[in-house]
């Protein structure tokens, strides 16, 4: 049994939806002090050291980063700050004269459990639509598109097929069916 840490019910669904069949998930809602830190390793990395010591059972968190090539690299580690106050709106503002639209989601995918912490990470390269399309998904998913499709426009099992976070679980798995 993994636990995973998160607020964020739309991370939760996607990570269950990973290890369906594989590994039972179970989710708490345990919100970690977030570190101003500029990595997303290292900020996946004290997010599970806080969490393992709340929680004391093997868990992940992940920690994620959007990069936007032409802002050079513009949210970055603050992507949730951005979120929260200029959102998609005000990104595609800032984007609305430029033609370059390329950017990657990174996610940092941390794993705790009382032989430490390990850590595993995704990303997946793709553009700033110039408007919003699709209504799953979370955050910034109906404004980043890989290939034809914004993530907004995927169902669950089509964002697993593509996603930052699905290519760090990926790694994740792989490491855990022959350490664990
Ligand atoms: P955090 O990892 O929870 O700090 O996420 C950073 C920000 O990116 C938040 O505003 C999330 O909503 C957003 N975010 C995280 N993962 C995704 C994703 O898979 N798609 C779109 N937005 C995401």
């Amino acid at each position: 049994m993994i636990t995973v840490v998160t607020g964020n019910k739309g991370k939760a669904a996607e990570v269950a939806a990973f290890f369906d069949g594989i590994v039972e998930v179970t989710h708490t809602p345990f919100e970690a002090v977030e570190p101003q830190a500029e990595n997303i390793a290292d900020i996946a990395r004290e997010k599970a050291r806080q969490a393992y010591e709340a929680l004391g059972v093997p868990l992940i968190v992940d920690d994620t980063g959007l990069f936007i090539e032409a802002l050079a690299g513009f949210p970055g580690p603050y992507a949730a700050y951005v979120q929260d106050t200029i959102g998609n709106e005000g990104i595609l503002r800032a984007m609305s004269s430029i033609e370059n639209r390329r950017a990657y989601f990174a996610t940092a995918v941390a794993y705790a459990d009382e032989e430490g912490i390990t850590v595993f990470e995704g990303r997946v390269d793709g553009e700033i639509t110039q408007s919003p399309r699709g209504t799953d998904g979370f955050g910034y998913d109906p404004v980043f598109s890989v290939g034809e499709k914004t993530l907004a426009e995927m169902t669950l099992s089509e964002k697993n097929q593509v996603s930052h976070r699905a290519r760090a679980l990926e790694e994740f798995r792989k490491w855990y069916v022959s350490n664990r």
